[in-house]
């Protein structure tokens, strides 16, 4: 089932009915298979994918699509968590990703929304503003762009409300992360089918069998970025979130609240997001219960007539960094894409080759599995 409303994929793929013979199996049609599928692909795999549902369905049809740097923190935790060198490489990488995506959509001419419009993380009080501060100067010494902002220059952005600071990322993107996913597979010819479960997989002499209802796929490696199945004994190592998104009724009113196209964030753990999407007001929240109550504080004295609400359960590691490697000998993870999904599934595209080529890396390095000692001896692999 498609998960977004407003802004469904257009494209539907054909169902596998006979068996086929391929390099790599790729099972999950979110923006970690798709991404993956389409770079294994570039570097000269013969590949299928197979989705359950539709593309356009779970985490990555539900999705705002907001393409920001790293793996789901700012980056003062991330160097805290990962190091000032690892989260250096992380930030610069997700910030080429961005660029990229914006560049892949645009070249080819993807209607997936794509729009480099920039977004503002605002600041509330003392605590929020000296956060920033410190988010500034990390961000400056890694040389990335980026624009304090007074309390007077944010309200230039969101006149309707008062914040005592902000942090401008002028090349923050969005797209429609199914949109183009499914763009990039129709525009570079990939191989996907969807109404296609994986039903299992077999070891064979020399490689994988995949079982789907009406054919089964030999194959040397099996790649599962399937998000967040309990399968694999994986799931013992990321949380299970769900975001929910509000989207007004068009209105005359969007210019009054945003007069520029930018993405605003709050800086709590659990962080809220609102922007205009052409003639829409918009709220993200991390799950639903409070939006009466944000409703009122993010767009006071408007009227937030409610078109279409849609939300997605979606997989967040407990270190902060997806998983992504050797769980057997031909069978590859690729889950827990996190908060910053869209982009770390891009990159994990990116980096899937090398990784299914037993080729290290900063990345291959921080998301093998074998950090929870999975994929290595002694450590039974759960299928079910
Ligand atoms: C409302 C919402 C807003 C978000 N906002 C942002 C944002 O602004 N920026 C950002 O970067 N991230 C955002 N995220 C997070 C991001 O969307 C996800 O991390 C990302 O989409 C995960 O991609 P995925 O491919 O791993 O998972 P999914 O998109 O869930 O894809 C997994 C696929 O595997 C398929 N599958 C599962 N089991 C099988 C099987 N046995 N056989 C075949 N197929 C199978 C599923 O049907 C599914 O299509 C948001 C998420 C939500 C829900």
């Amino acid at each position: 089932m498609q998960c977004n409303p407003l802004w469904p994929v257009g494209h539907r793929f054909p169902t596998l009915e006979r068996d086929l013979r391929k390099d790599v199996v790729v099972v999950g049609g979110g923006m970690a298979g798709l991404a993956s599928a389409y770079q294994l692909k570039e570097a000269g795999y013969d590949v299928a994918l197979v989705e359950r549902e539709e593309v356009g369905g779970p985490a990555t049809g539900a999705s705002s699509g907001v393409l920001y740097y790293g793996s789901g923190t700012n980056l003062v935790p991330a160097i805290g968590l990962f190091g000032e060198e690892k989260a250096g490489l992380l930030w610069k990488e997700t910030a080429r990703v961005i660029s990229d995506i914006a560049r892949m959509a645009r070249a080819g001419k993807i209607d997936c929304g794509i729009r480099t419009c920039g977004s503002v993380m605002v600041a509330k009080n003392a605590r929020e503003e000296a956060e920033i501060e410190r988010e500034f100067s990390a961000a400056k010494r890694l040389g990335l762009p980026v624009r304090l902002l007074k309390g007077s220059e944010v309200h230039d952005y969101y006149p309707l409300k008062e914040f005592t600071s902000g942090l401008a990322f002028d090349a923050v993107g969005q797209v429609h992360p199914a949109r183009f996913g499914a763009g990039v597979a129709v525009l570079e010819g990939l191989e996907v089918y969807e109404n296609t479960p994986m039903l299992g997989w077999k070891n064979e002499g020399d490689g994988v069998s995949v079982m789907t209802p009406k054919g089964v796929i030999s194959s040397s490696k099996v790649l599962l970025a399937t998000n967040i199945e309990p399968l694999y004994g994986l799931a013992d190592y990321f949380d299970v979130e769900s975001s929910v998104i509000l989207a007004s009724k068009p209105t005359p009113r969007v210019r009054d609240v945003f007069p520029e196209e930018k993405i605003f964030w709050s800086m709590e753990d659990k962080y809220d997001l609102v922007y205009p999407r052409g003639d829409r007001l918009i709220l993200e929240l991390y799950a639903l219960g409070e939006e009466e109550e944000k409703l009122r504080y993010y767009f006071p004295g408007v009227e937030f007539e409610l078109e279409k609400q849609w939300g997605e359960a979606w997989a967040k590691p407990r270190d902060w960094f997806p998983i992504v490697g050797r769980l057997e000998e031909d069978v590859f993870a690729a889950v827990g894409m996190g908060d910053q999904g869209i982009i770390m599934s891009w990159l994990t595209g990116l980096k899937i080759p090398g990784i299914l080529e037993g080729k290290g890396d900063w990345f291959a390095d921080m998301s093998s599995p074998a950090r929870f000692g999975i994929g290595k001896e002694g450590r039974e692999v759960l299928r079910s």
